[in-house]
């Protein structure tokens, strides 16, 4: 197969690989840069991670073998607070992926103006093949390899893809024991009984959906009624669906990895995450008709919503997309070469770095709690997250008017324009 290039910005030299989501990462970021007329040397300073972490993990198996897994840690950029973001357990963690991932957590707490800069995490391994004891020890080994950096005013993990509160108490547990004493903020989505944030675990799906019925808002569209379309059942997939459909939507299609799902006249969101608990995945429902992966994201609706892993979105699937509205729940679901096309097309899409970023303003207040000793109700998590989303879903669209360009680029340019003036105002300890 041959890969998609498409020329990158002012370096002639630089080509975008469609597939590579540093690159579809920096490629906005260039766009962006340029609206903003960043200077030559802060182009550069915020092109760079801050620091980027190897480690060899040792691990006894169950077997009584000793196998070595590779993680990495990357903050990217703590100019406004300490690094944010959260850790993934999967067989297709690199650096690269990483170190975007990192990048995102930058701009989208910027995006949110939350006080933390961003980082991110990542071990490559197959959870689905490990027992519990195993991940346990592989998540402490990490913990304690990266120990240095961690810490409630310098970096601070949470859940990402394929990790869970579990694994955040054992990461609290780890730290602490070095510490000698506990310390509950140097992580977020943890248990609500160890330090947890009532409303944690659904924020990032709740988030979701307030940025939709703005979206749909700003296009005179009704969310009542609105044929939704999901992609991943996880935790971001599964709960937007569910309070999705709990605010009027209807909800015709819901895919995981076994496969896809549509039902026209609308799937019961509930009974699909029973018959998921019950059979671990969605395939085999039997109140709809199976779909083929690369025949879901193509599927008659109004709203998508693509909540699993980046790049699903190209250039090669997005002519035959139908939907009006993209909320991206995951990170980075769409390359950077299909973003010329979805414009073509008129297509509203709500950005990663805005659409997904209720999940790190929830953990923000639970920062803030564990902090303070103090803790919030669930009905007060909701409203100020459902305050956040909305403004910051009113502010890029203010800049996106203002410079004329998309949702993604305003995101982009509002984000850049916050950590830029933070650097400007901190200046160059050299
Ligand atoms: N992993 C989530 C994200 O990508 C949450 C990060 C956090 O809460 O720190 O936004």
């Amino acid at each position: 197969m041959t890969e998609t290039k498409q020329f990158l910005g002012p370096d002639k030299d630089h080509f975008l690989s469609e597939e590579n989501p540093f690159e579809s990462m920096m490629s906005r970021f260039d766009i962006a840069a340029k609206l903003l007329k960043l200077d030559a040397g802060l182009y550069k300073v915020l092109r760079n991670p801050q620091m980027q972490i190897i480690v060899s993990l040792p691990i006894h198996m169950d077997s009584g073998e000793t196998e070595v897994f590779t993680g990495y840690r990357v903050l990217y950029n703590t100019s406004r607070g300490p690094g944010k973001g959260g850790i993934r357990f999967d067989l297709g963690v690199t650096l690269d992926e990483v170190r975007a991932l990192a990048a995102w957590m930058t701009w989208k707490c910027a995006v949110v103006n939350i006080p933390f800069g961003g980082s991110k995490g990542g071990v490559i391994c197959d959870p689905l093949k490990l027992s519990m004891g195993e991940l346990e020890r592989l998540t402490r080994r990490y913990t304690s390899s990266i120990i240095e950096i961690l810490g409630p005013d310098s970096d601070v993990p949470a859940p990402d893809v394929n990790t869970n509160e579990r694994m955040m108490a054992w990461i609290m547990d780890t730290y602490s024991m070095h510490k000698r004493h506990t310390v509950t903020a140097v992580v977020t989505g943890k248990p609500l009984e160890m330090g947890g944030s009532a409303g944690r675990r659904e924020a990032t799906g709740r988030g979701c959906m307030f940025v939709t019925r703005e979206a749909l808002k700003q296009l005179g569209l009704p969310l009542k009624g609105a044929k939704v379309v999901v992609q991943g059942f996880g935790n971001v997939g599964s709960i937007a669906a569910e309070l999705l459909q709990e605010n009027g939507a209807t909800v015709v299609g819901v895919s995981d990895v076994s496969g896809g799902l549509y039902n026209a006249a609308g799937l019961d969101v509930k009974d699909v995450i029973a018959f998921r608990e019950a059979h671990r995945y969605v395939t085999g429902y039997p109140k709809a008709d199976a779909v083929a992966g690369e025949d879901f994201l193509t599927l008659p609706c109004d709203v998508l919503v693509p909540a699993a892993l980046e790049n699903v979105i190209t250039a090669r699937n997005v002519p035959k997309i139908q939907a009006k509205v993209i909320i991206e729940g995951a990170n980075g679901p769409t390359a950077a070469g299909a973003d010329e096309i979805l414009d073509k097309k008129g297509v509203f899409v709500v950005p990663d770095i805005l659409a997904n970023a209720g999940g790190v303003t929830v953990s923000y207040f639970e920062w803030v709690q564990d902090r303070d000793g103090w803790f919030w109700t669930e009905e007060l998590v909701n409203q100020r997250l459902e305050e956040i989303m909305v403004k910051s879903f009113n502010n890029v669209l203010e800049v996106s008017k203002r410079y004329n360009v998309n949702m993604r680029i305003g995101a982009y340019t509002l984000a850049i324009e916050r950590v830029a003036a933070v650097h400007r105002m901190r200046g160059m300890y050299a």
